[in-house]
């Protein structure tokens, strides 16, 4: 029964450093956030002691009488949330539910349409070296050249040329909002099966703030630990007439026994996400986007060859183009990195740089609204982060400016060590 400090200190010495970092920094991944104590609590809990294979009230295991309400419990939440008929609350991680998703809906060898990796889709959408690369045949839509947004007419055409079985809507690095109602008459056009991938902009949709893909989708598939700063882990809700194939996708099609004390710590984020005070957030998160989207996109910056794809946002993340700046991707992140700025490089599409460099960043504010940043923080990010990558800054002054906002907005106070 040792504590961790004295059983392991280097494992305790990396939960004390990491702290310290997130505190002492300015976390800017669009796919990152900082979870509620009490998510942490449920997920640092004796529930991880449980096996409990299979679904409430229906187990291969004795003694999941407390662990089936909490999955009831979740899986409840999580439909109210999203207006959804059903949930499958058991999937580890995004790409898990989006194998289980695939797994449920077509079979291998069959066709899917999705975003491709290089402008702004996910792994689990077809990329080659990824499952549903190696399952299925892919056939993946690409942004505008001239505008990088999804042009929903040619998808049409390319959905009529290729009928794909599933057509997948979703992204990973995309600032605008998609058309479901569009996505949606393709596919029945073309007798696909439509899969809303909604990783990053759960928790947009959760608190009103973006369309619903669920009313259109035949299944939706998310992450919970994005914008919806639950525990790290996947979540599928579905028409409840996918239910059966859906549930034995999930157990025993991919995985083994459910992590209950993950799940317990998705019902305490969807109890949140529920709230006024979560839905206040994400309109920061919004606000400061848009804040920073706007300065990374003005003339001072554009001198530099620095500027917003698309000109703008419409969610949680902006991506800047660094294909005329004299700093590509890599360095632009390392250069953020010295000043205490922790962000991705990200490839453009039709990025001439390769994907390890890129000339991209991609850079979100759901982690910094979560630390209770509103739009006089975001402005000062976006005036920090313009200054960095228009070059000649002096780098220590910039830090000082990061360390006064992670000191006027302390990250889990009173917590001493985890
Ligand atoms: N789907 C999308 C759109 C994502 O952006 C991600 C993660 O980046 C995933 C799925 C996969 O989630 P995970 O990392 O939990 O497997």
């Amino acid at each position: 029964n040792a504590p961790l400090s004295e059983l392991d200190p280097e494992i305790a010495a990396v939960l004390k450093d990491e702290l310290a970092r997130q505190r002492d920094t300015l976390e800017m991944i669009a796919s990152e956030n900082f979870a509620p104590r009490a998510v942490l609590q449920a997920q640092g809990s004796v529930l991880t002691n449980k096996y409990a294979e299979g679904y409430p009230g229906r187990r291969y295991y004795g003694g999941c009488e407390a662990v089936d309400v909490a999955e009831n419990l979740a899986i409840e939440r999580v439909k109210s949330l999203f207006g959804a008929e059903y949930a499958n609350v058991q999937p580890h991680s995004g790409a898990q539910a989006n194998a289980a998703a695939l797994a449920a809906m077509i079979k291998p060898g069959d066709k899917i349409m999705g975003l491709s990796l290089a402008h702004g889709g996910h792994l689990t959408h077809g990329m080659k070296l990824n499952f549903s690369g190696k399952l299925y045949d892919v056939a993946a839509y690409q942004v505008e050249e001239d505008n990088f947004r999804i042009d929903m007419d040619k998808l049409r055409e390319q959905a009529i040329a290729e009928k794909p079985q599933v057509l997948i809507a979703g992204w990973s690095a995309y600032p605008r909002q998609l058309d479901f109602a569009a996505f949606r008459s393709i596919a029945d056009e073309v007798g696909a099966l439509l899969w809303t991938d909604m990783a990053h902009f759960a928790g947009l949709v959760a608190a009103g703030l973006h369309p619903n893909p669920v009313p259109y989708s035949d299944v939706v598939t998310s992450t919970v630990h994005k914008t919806l700063s639950g525990p790290r882990s996947g979540v599928i809700l579905a028409k409840q007439e996918w239910a059966k194939k859906l549930n034995s996708a999930v157990f025993p099609g991919q995985q083994g026994g459910p992590l209950m004390h993950v799940i317990a710590g998705k019902a305490v984020a969807f109890k949140i996400a529920a709230g006024e005070e979560f839905k206040e957030r994400q309109q920061r998160v919004l606000e400061g986007a848009k804040i920073i989207a706007e300065r990374l996109n003005a003339p001072d910056v554009a001198a530099a060859g620095v500027s917003v794809l698309t000109g703008g946002t419409d969610v949680h993340l902006v991506l800047v183009d660094l294909r005329n700046s004299v700093l590509d991707g890599q360095q632009a992140e390392d250069l953020l990195h010295s000043v205490g700025i922790t962000v991705n490089r990200n490839a453009v599409p039709f990025d001439p740089r390769p994907p390890m460099v890129t000339s991209g960043l991609r850079i979100g504010t759901p982690a910094l609204a979560t630390r209770g940043f509103g739009a006089k923080e975001f402005t000062e990010v976006g005036e920090i982060i313009a200054a960095a990558l228009k070059g000649g800054a002096d780098i220590a002054a910039l830090g000082a400016r990061v360390k006064a906002l992670t000191a006027d907005f302390p990250l889990y106070p009173g917590q001493e060590e985890w």
